[in-house]
């Protein structure tokens, strides 16, 4: 299972915006008890955008006033768009909400948040610079970064409100890359390059189908390390180690990441 980073959310915001930016919603269907009585029937979609790991879908009402439907894909959700009366990929009972327009229909599947706000940016007022977005401050994130001396770098490269985007996977790929391990102090940390790393590795990633930091669009080659335990590393050979940090895996090459 892939878990959603910042350019999985990004990607996909790109995807459901292509079908929805300017559609009328002709009917919505919330599935959810909090918001089973909102009903954006009527709204025209002004963007859909991600922010972090974050999704926005806003939607100006017929009366003109602007809302946004807020998702978060946590573990397992998704968003799928199908044509309508086709089937669904997923199960009816894990669909949350459902987006008509027209002979269009967007769903969102399994999804961690869902909530319907006037003020989006209520919702991501925590978060750190977005590493996708169009306001990417490097030398923010660098200086919360560096806030943070004690913490490892793996556990506050996580750290959503440091900086927003980069999950499991990317703190794997970005500690081999600068040949850091992921216990290793923040303040220890060429944190600069850290962060010009994730932002790389993000960025290049932004529209791919598959993820790859290797380089090499090859299945089965395109991570360093990530969910590549006992494996020999791809640059010395050495095994690579699973271990836990944060309750979450991590992988090294013990060699290169002394
Ligand atoms: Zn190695």
């Amino acid at each position: 299972m892939t878990v959603p980073e910042g350019d999985t959310v990004f990607a996909l915001a790109r995807r459901l915006g292509t079908v929805l930016t300017g559609a009328t919603l002709t009917r919505t269907d919330f599935r959810v008890p909090r918001w089973a009585l909102t009903d954006l029937s009527g709204g025209r979609v002004t963007a859909v955008r991600s922010v972090g790991k974050h999704l926005f879908i806003d939607v100006e009402r017929p009366s003109g006033t602007p809302v946004s439907i807020h998702s978060h894909l946590k573990m397992e959700g998704t968003w799928d768009v199908y044509r309508t009366g086709t089937a669904w990929r997923r199960p009816g009972h894990a669909a949350r909400v459902v987006l008509h327009a027209g002979d269009t229909e967007a769903v969102g599947f399994d999804l961690g948040t869902l909530e319907v706000l006037d003020d989006p940016s209520t919702a991501v007022a925590h978060l750190g610079p977005d590493l996708l977005g169009d306001d990417w401050d490097p030398a923010a994130a660098v200086s919360n970064l560096a806030a943070h001396p004690d913490v490892p770098i793996g556990v506050a490269l996580l750290d959503q409100r440091l900086l927003a985007g980069v999950g499991n996977i990317y703190r794997s790929e970005v500690c081999f890359l600068r040949r850091i391990s992921p216990t290793t102090r923040t303040g220890d940390v060429d944190l600069p390059a850290v962060v010009d790393t994730c932002r790389t590795l993000l960025w290049a990633n932004r529209a791919r189908p598959v993820r790859c930091t290797t380089g090499v669009m090859v299945k089965g080659k395109e991570l360093w390390v990530y969910g590549r335990d006992r494996r020999p590393c791809r640059r010395c050979g050495t095994a690579i180690v699973r271990s836990d940090l944060d309750s979450r895996a991590t992988y090294t090459c013990p060699t290169c990441q002394p």
